[in-house]
């Protein structure tokens, strides 16, 4: 028997619906607050409730997924709420490489990987003092942009930081990553690599709406100035976004350097989906100032399929039911081994 298993948040929906559609055993691991949500929703067949998702670990929880032969399909709140080392200890085997989610996590990591799969990346700043132009300001992890802000020199810079501080939004001792500020139209592009195949498909793009710098850019600069928030980017929906068809050989080719990248740098290399995020400029060229080494909560907009998919896949295709029938696939052909770790 095959499960498919995920944590009680992101895109969790979709990933069970998926596997349900493609034939497989669902699981979830279900917080005991959200229970009351989860349980509307027929295709899931079991729910593990827990306290916290750190349970995962726990032996119980460990051995009832094996029981179940259940593949873990890792998403952004397994990487919020886990460290690295806690997420490479789970004994389940994880759908795609989970060695690489410590690259998502780790700033330096992740620059890294980004220079090596040749992504044009913003320049990153090493010292609040070097600040000279519009900088983002991050925290480490997958923080969803909570926390983050906007500067333009060394002493806003400090301004913000201290406010945020004080508010306990970030910690005195948190280390900051500061980037270049990358102006555009967002763009999060959203591949899968089927390592079966041997071949990348581009799935769909989102952009992000993100509190509160979306709400005070509704408002006239007048108010805005009035304002003494410091705005931050908390991810709150998605929306999709389809590109104009000339972009589509370079969105192409980012995915297969992506991937290429990541087979030399963190065996087994990219397996099943990820997305490079970042803004086209007014010349339509591309910045890239993340990536995320699985699936994203972005591509929940293409439940029922997306405008790419359905030009490769005669049938509705969500990245959910593409992952299920990537493990239906490897399956068959005794090839688990080659698409989890
Ligand atoms: P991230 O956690 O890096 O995905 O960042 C969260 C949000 O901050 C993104 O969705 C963007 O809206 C914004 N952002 C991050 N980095 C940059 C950048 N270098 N330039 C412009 N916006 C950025």
């Amino acid at each position: 028997m095959t499960a498919i298993a995920t944590l009680g948040s992101h895109c969790a929906l979709q990933v069970l619906k998926g596997a349900k559609d493609e034939g497989l055993k669902t699981i979830l691991v279900c917080e005991k607050k959200r229970e009351r949500l989860y349980r509307r929703f027929s295709f899931i067949d079991e729910i593990f409730l827990v306290d916290t998702f750190a349970e995962i670990l726990e032996q119980k929880c460990q051995s009832t997924l094996q029981q179940n032969g259940a593949i873990l399909v890792p998403h952004g709140t397994l990487i919020a709420q886990m460290n690295s080392e806690q997420i490479e200890s789970i004994k389940t085997p994880i759908f795609g490489n989970k060695w690489i989610l410590r690259w998502e996590s780790d700033r330096i990591m992740k620059e890294k990987l980004m220079h090596e799969a040749k992504l044009p990346v913003p320049k990153a700043v090493a010292n609040p003092r070097d600040i000279d132009k519009l900088v983002i300001v991050k925290r480490q992890g997958a923080a969803g942009g909570k926390g983050y802000f906007l500067a333009a020199n060394e002493e806003d810079y400090h301004v913000k930081r201290n406010k945020l501080i004080s508010q306990g939004v970030i910690t005195k001792e948190e280390s900051l990553y500061i980037q270049e500020y990358a102006s555009g139209v967002l763009a999060y592009l959203q591949f899968f690599y089927s390592p079966i195949k041997d071949e990348l498909e581009f799935f769909g793009a989102d952009q992000r709406h993100e509190s509160d710098i979306e709400g005070l850019a509704r408002i006239p600069s007048k108010e805005q100035i009035k304002t003494d928030k410091v705005p931050s980017f908390n991810v709150i929906g998605n929306s999709p976004i389809v590109l104009r068809e000339s972009l589509l050989d370079e969105v192409y080719t980012m995915g297969d350097n992506f991937v290429d990248a990541a087979k030399r740098m963190v065996a087994p290399g990219m397996n099943g989906p990820f997305c490079i995020e970042g803004v086209y400029d007014e010349n339509a060229k591309f910045t890239a100032f993340e990536f995320s080494a699985r699936i994203v909560a972005g591509t929940n907009i293409y439940m029922d399929g997306s405008p790419y998919y359905s030009l490769l896949f005669n049938e509705s295709m969500s990245m959910g039911k593409r992952i299920a029938r990537e493990i239906k696939i490897a399956k068959e052909l005794k090839q688990l081994d080659k698409i989890t770790t």
